[in-house]
């Protein structure tokens, strides 16, 4: 919970910013004279207070969630939404208070996946999508694994191969993706109704972010070599998320998060 606690605690702050900011609007420009005026910071502070309600509610039901380990995705709306809404202020929040955003992105994937845990749902192999970013394959590679995963020749030198061995195993498809416009091509082709996804804590919570309503599980690679240069990933975590959908969510069978 200590990770969550982060991404929690600035949403909360962020939510509090929003309704300040509705209050201040509404003391400075109902009372001037201009009858348009009125208008307009009566609409405006009317929208605030809608928006701000949504959110809370599903801010509310995530906290719910998470304390309870109760699935709410029947109300996935306000959920979706509190996510979509607070994301972006809980980072410029964050860059205030000097939090790097790969910490608050790593606790946003946390949060992400607990919720995704507690939905307990089971996927069909052939509707479950692994996505892989290309930085797992050794740089100086020259198979063309992008155009086509069976390019590659499982020779052992990256985790790719091992990671393609389990997808066999499983019978699930698998992308590799450059970026953010390959992955979501890959998402409109194969349909899936569940996604497992490696990558760094920035293109996971972007990934996460565009593909509501679709569950996505992330699993966060490791970097020993710095960003996007022969990175790794921990096969267990990977198979345990994969599990996690293929098995109808047994609890505690997907770590999410990467050690
Ligand atoms: S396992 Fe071998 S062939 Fe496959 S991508 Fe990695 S280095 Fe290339």
């Amino acid at each position: 919970m200590i990770k969550k606690r982060l991404f929690l605690g600035l949403s909360a702050i962020s939510m509090l910013l929003l309704a300040a900011g509705a209050v201040y609007i509404w003391l400075t420009f109902f009372d001037r004279e201009a009858l348009v005026l009125r208008y307009i910071t009566a609409i405006l502070v009317f929208l605030a207070v809608v928006i701000l309600t949504i959110v809370f509610l599903g801010f509310a039901l995530i906290i719910l969630s998470l304390l309870s380990d109760k699935d709410v995705s029947v109300f996935s709306k306000p959920v979706n939404f509190a996510f979509s809404l607070l994301y972006p202020v809980v980072i410029w929040i964050g860059k205030i208070f000097q939090i790097t955003q790969d910490k608050i992105q790593r606790s946003f994937v946390e949060v992400n996946n607990q919720l995704i845990r507690t939905k307990k749902m089971k996927i069909l192999p052939h509707k479950l999508l692994l996505l892989l970013p290309h930085c797992l394959q050794v740089a100086d590679c020259g198979r063309r694994i992008t155009a086509d995963t069976a390019n590659c020749i499982r020779c052992g030198r990256c985790p790719v191969g091992k990671i393609l061995d389990l997808c066999d195993r499983y019978c699930i498809h698998v992308r590799i993706a450059t970026g953010g416009t390959v992955a979501r091509s890959a998402v409109k082709k194969l349909q899936p109704q569940a996604i497992v996804a490696v990558a760094c804590e920035r293109d996971l919570t972007s990934g996460i972010l565009d593909c509501i309503p679709l569950p996505v599980l992330g699993v966060l690679n490791e970097r020993p070599n710095g960003p996007c240069f022969n990175t790794s990933v921990n096969i267990n975590a990977v198979e345990k998320a994969l599990l996690y959908f293929l098995e109808g969510g047994e609890k505690n069978v997907a770590s999410g998060v990467s050690a």
